[in-house]
């Protein structure tokens, strides 16, 4: 039996459903696999030409014991989450014409454009699938920086188990990914405005954390997350690295780099999860614009928090990267005593200095670079030009910070590129950085067309009422419910 722990070491082993359906563990701290599997040279052999489905099913087989969810059950699950996607490998590789060995892994063909749905739409209706044999509700409560919130409302719809709160800082996410939002009217779909967020999604993960945290809160509400704090996210997103490196290698073994724009590092954990299972990985290389909490982790040494700057590439406009405890975890051998140290220490003093031992095991096969709203503007510019492709700014990101850390990976080595959303939602700054007035057909997508035409369904909020708001609105539920 698989069973999950937390990485603050506090409470007993849960189930793979107890983890996934509480999202935080009892202690605070991350829900982790006891042990990670491992991946033999064989296994990878033999799935390297697998759908990304199929893989899809025989990685997240190797959290799941059959008696929690079984093999049809399962199959029927991974069927469900991913046949939204519009094109038809799901997750498309795409080589770049003007450089040899450079490949973009483009994870935004899901319903929302945004590489959010490559986890999220497979861990709702896994929640979904525990509470109706639980014959359970919970409430959903998500924050988000534009991106997370989307993919969650969509992945929601129609599911009477679950209501989803998506809260968002007004005005720090753009226009697209807020009608998104604001656009479906689904009895259980409620998005909430939240006005005065100096620190953007953090100051609305703050939140989350105090009403998560409030053991007799969680319970009286039923409230679960489905935030990058949930394993299963972080899950689903090892998925990804194994079948780009699939697409791209000449033979199995052969090693690969990726850069990934990163903010709250699940994505990049993943993939580090992945290297521990057995991907041959090259190098990683953590892309983050001027928000650069990363480059200074991976570059310095240091976890310290600065002020939140608004860039163009706003999802990943985050100060603290909470699944960088997650990868902590693994990368000192599981040392949940040490992790709840650190995590006491950056509270009391807001930063954290990494010794000389734990600092060479964090760097271990990982480069970061950030990357300033010029260098990005200019490389979106660029590339539409030379290539004839749009890309987003999240994309333009990993692209630059690739390809200023190429010369340190082997010359014909291979390097793929994150993209995580579709240009299409960010408007303006395609606008900005195309310099002209004139969208291109590419940064137009009919589904965010449709959402324009439709009502406003949101509710508004102050950030320093929000709490007590949520706790009213959820008493609501609660009360419609019986
Ligand atoms: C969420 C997001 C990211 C960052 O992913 P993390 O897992 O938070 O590091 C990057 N790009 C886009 C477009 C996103 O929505």
């Amino acid at each position: 039996m698989i069973q999950f722990v937390s990485t603050l070491g506090g409470g007993s082993p849960v189930s793979f459903e107890t983890a996934i359906l509480d999202g935080y563990a009892v202690d605070g701290g991350l829900y982790v696999p006891e042990r990670l599997p491992r991946v033999l040279p064989e296994t990878l052999q033999q799935w390297a030409n697998l759908s990304y489905p199929d893989l899809a099913f025989e990685v997240v087989s190797l959290f799941i014991d059959r008696s929690v969810v079984s093999e049809a059950e399962l199959r029927q699950l991974v069927q469900d989450s991913f046949s939204s996607f519009t094109h038809e490998d799901v997750i498309p590789l795409r080589p770049l014409k003007t450089d040899r060995g450079l490949y973009v892994m483009e994870l935004f063909h899901g319903p929302t454009l945004s590489f959010k749905d490559v986890a999220m739409g497979f861990l709702v209706n896994l929640v979904d699938f525990f509470l109706r044999r639980k014959g359970q509700h919970r409430n959903i409560l998500v924050a988000t920086t534009g991106d997370t919130g989307p993919a969650a409302a969509y992945a929601s719809i129609g599911k009477s188990t679950l209501d989803t709160w998506l809260l968002y800082p007004k005005r720090m996410v753009t226009e697209e990914q807020e009608r998104q939002m604001t656009s479906l009217s689904e009895p259980n779909i409620h998005a909430v405005a939240v006005e005065n967020c100096p620190e953007g999604g953090d100051d609305l993960d703050f939140v989350i954390s105090q009403l998560m945290d409030n053991a007799s809160t969680k319970e009286k509400y039923g409230i679960s997350s489905v935030n990058s704090i949930n394993w299963g996210r972080v899950m689903v997103q090892t998925v990804h690295y194994f079948y780009g490196y699939f697409r791209v290698v000449d033979r199995v073994g052969e090693r690969v780099s990726f850069s990934v724009p990163s903010g709250a590092f699940g994505n990049l954990c993943a993939g580090t999860l992945a290297r521990e299972m057995g991907l041959p990985v090259e190098k990683f290389i953590c892309a983050t614009n001027q928000n650069a909490t990363l480059y200074r982790i991976f570059e310095e040494g240091v976890l310290v928090k600065r002020e939140l700057i608004n860039t163009p590439s706003s999802a990943i406009d985050i100060i603290l990267p909470y699944n960088f405890w997650r990868f902590l975890y693994f990368i000192t051998g599981q040392d949940a005593a040490r992790l709840k140290a650190w995590t006491q220490q950056f509270k009391e003093s807001g930063e954290l200095r990494f010794d000389t031992e734990t600092y060479a095991q964090i760097k271990r096969g990982i480069r970061a670079a950030f990357v300033t709203d010029e260098q990005t503007l200019a490389l979106m510019k660029q590339v539409f030009a030379e290539e004839d492709y749009l890309i987003d700014p999240h994309l333009a990101v990993a692209l630059s910070a690739g390809l200023s850390l190429r010369n340190e990976l082997p010359e014909d080595g291979k390097l793929i590129c994150l993209a995580t959303a579709h240009p299409a939602k960010f408007k303006n700054v395609v606008l900005a950085a195309l310099e002209t007035d004139e969208l291109p057909a590419a940064a137009v997508h009919p589904s965010l067309e449709a959402a324009k035409e439709s009502f406003h369904n949101v509710l508004l909020c102050e950030q320093p009422a929000l709490h007590r708001a949520l706790v009213h609105a959820l008493e609501q539920t609660k009360r419609r419910a019986v």
